[in-house]
């Protein structure tokens, strides 16, 4: 699977710094609704690994849609990594991961077969035309709070000053059922 995925990800380089460290903490919400779900997610943690390096990804949930609820459950989870990339820097592989996973552009907040959102870079906040960080519905969204208190229950938001699990505490999570167990400890064990 590591070998496929380098194959079609060309254009992304893994990167370290000259103690072999990344420097930048970040924060991840992946979701997919189309096709093989749990795979698109299996494959984009995958993918990560050329320009992060994983530190740890939660386990999987399905969840009702967002916004547009016409389409089918979500599967998603939220990972946590270091990376040397600038946040647009990373946006920009993110962006080529989700188009070399079969992503098509179809309208917002419609199905997908891989959405990749930035949650947190270290505790920047950024606001520019291609880039809100921290996200801007991530306080509102159970399906980010629910995985992502399963592996960074004590950061805290930075504009907000509340924990994960405080925020997750404040959302209706009863859309948000386990799927499975992580399926990626080996993506980012190697
Ligand atoms: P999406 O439909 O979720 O892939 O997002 C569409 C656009 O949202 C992207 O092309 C980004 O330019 C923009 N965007 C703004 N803030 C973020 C963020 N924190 N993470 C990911 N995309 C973002």
């Amino acid at each position: 699977m590591q070998r496929v995925i380098c194959a079609i990800l060309p254009k992304l380089h893994h990167r370290e710094n000259e103690k072999g460290a990344h420097v930048n903490q970040i924060y991840l919400s992946l979701g997919s609704n189309l096709g093989d779900r749990f795979m698109n997610l299996e494959r984009a943690v995958l993918g990560l690994n050329q320009f992060c390096l994983l530190t740890a990804v939660s386990p999987v949930y399905q969840t009702s849609p967002w916004g547009v609820t016409e389409q089918p459950a979500f599967l998603n989870l939220c990972a946590a990594a270091t990376t040397n990339e600038t946040p647009h820097g990373l946006l920009t592989h993110l962006k080529y991961l989700e188009a070399a996973l079969g992503r098509q552009v179809t309208y917002t907040w419609g199905p997908r077969v891989i959405d990749i959102d930035i949650l947190f870079y270290n505790d920047w906040i950024i606001h520019d035309e291609r880039l809100t960080i921290p996200h801007p519905h991530l306080a509102e969204r159970a399906f980010v709070l629910v995985p992502l208190a399963d592996i960074a229950p004590t950061l805290r938001h930075p504009q907000l000053g509340l924990t994960i699990a405080q925020l997750r505490q404040q959302v209706d999570s009863s859309d948000v059922t386990p799927f499975a167990e992580t399926p990626l400890q080996l993506a980012w064990e190697n």
